[in-house]
C-alpha cells in the first residue's frame, strides 16, 4: 500500500548518493554479486521453521537455525566465517552452499532531518524503494519508522497513486522484503561506502523501531513472503519488534484480511480514501470487487472477533484530494461508515506528482474535515508532509531513477496525447 509519505521539509538539505558498483577491493558483506545469490541458498528472510528445515536438509541440527538467525538480525553478520559459535565444519558447509544477501542499493538519499531513502535493485533488475522516517530528529533514540515495499509496482491502480501508475512487475521475495529492514539497520553501522568490513558486530544495534508495510505494492497480494517477513520482525530471535509496532496496510483484499487475522497478530491499517462505494470505486478500484460493507466486516472481524485483547483498533488512511473526497459531507459519511469500529484516522495531505490529476486539499479544508471526525469521537491525526525536495512519496523516487514498465510508458504516452489535443 503506497503511503504517500513525504520525508523531509523543503528547506532540509539532502545528500543524494547514487551507489557505485563495488570493485573487488570494495566488495563487502552487505552487497554481493547476484550470481552468488542465484547459485546458493539465500538464508535471509527464511523463518525459523524454514531455516530449521534447511539445516535438517543438510544433515545439521535444527537448533542451528536460532543461532544463525541471531547472527543475521541481531548482530548484522552475513559472513558465516564470523559466526563463531558454529563449528568450523558447519561454517565451511554454509559458506559453500548458502549466503545471506540483501537486495542491492543503487541509490540513496539521507536528509539532515534523519530521513533516509533507498532504491534497491532486485533480481531481474527491477527497482523498489524504502523510506525511513524518524519521528523526531532531536531524539537520537526516538521512533524510526521504516516504510517497506512488498511488490515491484502495483496492479491495483489506485487513481491517485504514483506506484499504481508504474504498473505491476512482480512480487518481492521474503529476502527482498526483509532485506529492506536489514539494510536500513545496517545503514547506522556503516560509512558512506556501505562497508561493513570494519564494523564491530558485538556493538550492532537495530535502530528501526517500527515497520509499516505501506511501500510499493499491496502486501496482501504477496501474502506468504509478507507474513514470513513479519514473523521475523516479531521474533525475539530476530528483530523482536512489538506487534503494535509492525503494521500491515491494505487497500482491502478482504479474503486475505480474514486469513491474516487467523495467522498473525500485527497492527492493521486500511487505505480507505473514500466514505462511499461510488467514490471508492473510482479512487481504489479493488472496491468494485470488495465493496465497503465487505471491507468493514473484515475490519470488524480483525478487531473484535480474533484475539480481541490485542487488536485494539484499525488505522484508517485517508488521502485528502481537493474537491474530490474532502467535503464536510464526506466527513460525516466517514463517521457513519466507521460507526463503533475502534479506529484512528490518519488524514494524508495529497503529495502531488506530475500529471497526477489531483490537487492537495487546503489546510483549512483538512482541519474542517478533521474537526468533524474529532467531534464524533474519533482520534484523528493529520500526517505531516515532509520531503518536497526528494520526491518522497512511495513510488516517486523509483519513477525518477528508472521507468521500466510498459504500462508506465503507455501512461506517459496518454499524457502526451492529452497535452497535444
Ligand atoms: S495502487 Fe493502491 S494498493 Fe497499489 S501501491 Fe498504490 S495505493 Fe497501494
Amino acid at each position: 500500500m503506497s503511503t504517500l509519505i513525504k520525508t523531509n521539509a523543503a528547506t532540509t538539505a539532502t545528500r543524494a548518493q547514487p551507489v557505485q558498483a563495488h570493485t573487488p577491493a570494495k566488495r563487502n558483506n552487505s552487497i554481493k554479486l547476484l550470481d552468488e545469490a542465484q547459485a546458493k541458498t539465500n538464508l535471509l528472510g527464511m523463518t525459523q521453521a524454514q531455516l530449521a528445515d534447511y539445516f535438517k536438509s543438510i544433515g545439521e541440527k535444527p537448533f542451528r537455525s536460532t543461532q544463525v538467525i541471531k547472527w543475521i538480525y541481531q548482530q548484522g553478520v552475513t559472513d558465516f566465517e564470523q559466526m563463531t559459535n558454529l563449528s568450523k565444519g558447519l561454517r565451511d558447509k554454509l559458506s559453500a552452499n548458502a549466503c545471506v544477501i540483501p537486495p542491492k542499493v543503487i541509490h540513496r538519499q539521507y536528509s539532515e532531518d534523519g530521513t533516509r531513502k533507498w532504491v534497491f535493485e532486485v533480481t531481474g533488475g527491477s527497482l523498489v524503494e524504502t523510506v525511513l522516517i524518524p519521528a523526531d530528529d532531536s531524539k537520537i533514540n526516538g521512533r524510526k519508522t521504516l516504510c517497506v515495499s512488498s511488490q515491484v509496482g502495483c496492479a491495483l491502480d489506485c487513481s491517485f497513486c504514483s506506484t499504481g501508475k508504474q504498473g505491476f512487475e512482480r512480487d518481492l521475495t521474503a529476502a527482498e522484503i526483509l532485506g529492506q529492514l536489514w539494510v536500513a539497520n545496517a545503514s547506522y553501522m556503516t560509512d558512506a561506502q556501505d562497508s561493513l568490513d570494519d564494523v564491530d558486530h558485538s556493538l550492532w544495534e537495530n535502530n528501526v523501531t517500527n515497520v509499516v508495510m505501506m511501500g510499493m505494492g499491496e502486501p496482501l497480494l504477496n501474502y506468504r513472503p509478507v507474513v514470513s517477513s513479519m514473523e521475523l520482525m516479531l521474533s525475539d530471535h530476530a528483530y523482536g519488534l512489538s506487534k503494535r509496532r509492525v503494521t500491515l496496510s491494505t487497500s482491502g483484499v478482504v479474503p486475505k484480511m480474514y486469513e491474516l487475522a487467523q495467522e498473525l497478530d500485527v497492527a492493521l491499517a486500511i487505505s480507505l480514501h473514500a466514505p462511499n462505494d461510488e467514490l471508492r470505486n473510482e479512487l481504489v478500484p479493488i472496491n468494485k470487487k470488495y465493496p465497503l460493507d465487505q471491507l468493514m466486516a473484515a475490519a470488524r472481524n480483525y478487531v473484535f472477533d480474533v484475539n480481541p485483547r490485542h487488536k485494539k483498533h484499525v488505522t484508517i488512511e485517508y488521502v485528502m484530494l481537493d474537491g474530490v473526497n474532502d467535503s464536510d459531507v464526506h466527513a460525516k459519511q466517514l463517521v457513519a461508515l466507521l460507526g463503533d469500529l475502534p479506529s484512528k484516522i490518519n488524514l494524508i495531505p495529497f503529495n502531488p506528482f506530475p500529471h497526477a490529476g489531483y490537487d492537495k486539499s487546503s489546510n483549512n479544508r483538512i482541519h474542517s474535515f478533521s474537526n468533524i471526525l474529532s467531534e464524533a469521537g474519533f482520534v484523528c491525526t493529520i500526517r505531516q508532509t515532509r520531503g518536497d525536495d526528494i520526491d518522497a512519496a512511495c513510488g516517486q523516487l523509483v519513477g525518477q531513477v528508472a521507468d521500466r514498465t510498459r504500462r508506465s510508458a503507455a501512461w506517459q504516452q496518454s499524457i502526451k496525447d492529452r497535452e497535444n489535443t
